[in-house]
């Protein structure tokens, strides 16, 4: 497939887009701009996350069942499949507890003013409610529903919305299975078909791509706009109050990367972690303009294919799997933020509390979509678990969206490190510069 070079590298036009975003929306904010941002800036964000979530869908398709046909074995896919959830369950765990670890010793949420909390009690009430209104939803179903909710009853249903996204996983392994044990000169053109369509998928991505700088410029600036407020500095003042919450959440997103992806990179994807790094970065980029892992999700699997040598055969299953369950830094993030509302609610966390949190946060972080602001709702199941009132989720937040951006960074992340393990153990790991 022939590219056109950039003039200039992508991830430098994102970059652009989040500085010039950045310095847009302060000064929409002080110039009383901030209407117009909304009405006329914003939209254009809200058009390029749209595209990006276009071709999710259509890109899972086609590369997962060409992927499941390419293995040619069932029992090479039943253990890649084992490989691959036992990997995103471990590194989930390994996340949560060095967010317990760290929250524990920091105590973000002690000696935070009583002044300051009812500020935030009051400033984020009705938003809290709503939140905790949808969670309630979902933890009302049974154990077993977000099993019953993997398998469609309806093919076109699943297709037409991304929350779904497991279901046309599954249908598509189906699909690939089937092609495999049917002949081959059946399947044969059905594949090709299949790779043709994944092709003018990938160039679309990259069509779309172009307007990576005007939409992560819009996508900032109204995350500025709107995390400044009617009054800006009001807002600053409380930011400045969870100061110690915010860098604890992004000190153990740091450490999570250090700690845990970068050695899996070196010595079981056997690859530079600072390659790693840097061919990273315009998904890491998108990921932290967007907050959603959904709609970085085709960008990723295009980039770890192309530039990163990992096999169709892998990404076209780990990735979008990884996107819609294996969410590291939101489990890390619910675990601290669950313990910092504890600490400034004055609540004791026991032991069993805290082992409560390892659980929950496993599974909320399993539950929550690839979408913004997904992990916040689903933190009232980890609040309910340890008894902490779900309205003290108003305390944090003020910073969510920005802690949002940092965690869905570190969520893309750890699914194409899964990948490149994955990757490298089935000998599908190709070279590249
Ligand atoms: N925004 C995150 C993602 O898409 C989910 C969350 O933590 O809210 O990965």
């Amino acid at each position: 497939m022939t590219t056109k070079k950039r003039k200039f590298p992508l991830h430098l036009q994102i970059l652009a887009g989040i500085l010039l975003g950045l310095g847009w929306g302060l000064l929409a904010v002080n110039i009383g701009m901030a209407d117009f941002t909304k009405d006329f800036i914003k939209p254009f964000g809200t058009i390029f996350v749209n595209l990006l979530k276009m071709v999710a869908i259509p890109m899972i398709v086609t590369s997962l069942i060409i992927g499941v046909t390419s293995l040619k074995d069932i029992n090479k896919l039943s253990r890649m499949g084992g490989k691959t959830l036992g990997i995103f369950i471990l590194t989930t765990v390994f996340a949560i507890t060095i967010g317990v670890v760290i929250a524990n010793v920091a105590k973000p949420g002690s000696g935070i003013p009583e002044e300051t909390k009812t500020k935030l009690m009051s400033a984020y009430a009705d938003k809290a409610a709503a939140n905790s209104e949808s969670a309630e939803s979902f933890s009302q179903q049974g154990p077993l529903q977000p099993l019953v909710d993997l398998f469609p009853e309806n093919l076109l249903n699943a297709a037409t919305d991304n929350a779904n996204m497991l279901q046309i996983v599954l249908v598509a392994i189906l699909v690939g299975v089937a092609l495999i044990l049917i002949p081959a000169q059946k399947s044969e053109p059905v594949v090709r078909v299949l790779d043709g369509l994944n092709d003018a998928v990938l160039k679309i991505v990259d069509i779309i791509m172009y307007l990576a700088p005007i939409g992560v410029f819009a996508l900032i600036s109204s995350v500025i706009t709107e995390v400044a407020g009617d009054n800006p500095s009001e807002a600053i003042g409380l930011l400045t109050a969870l100061g110690k919450y915010v860098i604890v959440v992004l000190v153990g997103l740091c450490l999570h990367v250090i700690l845990v992806y970068m050695p899996m990179v070196k010595f079981l994807a056997r690859r530079s972690p600072l390659w790693f790094l840097k061919k990273m970065r315009p998904v890491q980029l998108l990921a932290f303009s967007t907050s959603s892992s959904n709609a970085t999700l085709a960008l990723n699997m295009e980039n770890a294919e192309k530039n990163m040598g990992i096999d169709e055969e892998v990404t076209g299953f780990v990735l979008p799997l990884g996107a819609t369950v294996n969410m590291d830094g939101t489990s890390m993030y619910q675990a601290i933020a669950a313990i910092f509302i504890a600490q400034a609610l004055n609540i004791d966390l026991s032991l069993t509390d805290q082992i409560m949190i390892v659980v929950t946060a496993t599974l909320a972080s399993i539950g929550s979509a690839g979408v913004p602001g997904a992990g916040m709702v689903m933190l009232v199941i980890v609040l309910n678990s340890i008894n902490v009132p779900a309205a003290g989720i108003a305390l944090i937040m003020g910073p969510d969206r920005i802690l949002d951006m940092c965690r869905t960074v570190v969520n893309v992340t750890g699914d194409t490190t899964v990948a490149s393990v994955v990757a490298r153990s089935e000998g599908l790991l190709h070279d590249r510069e």
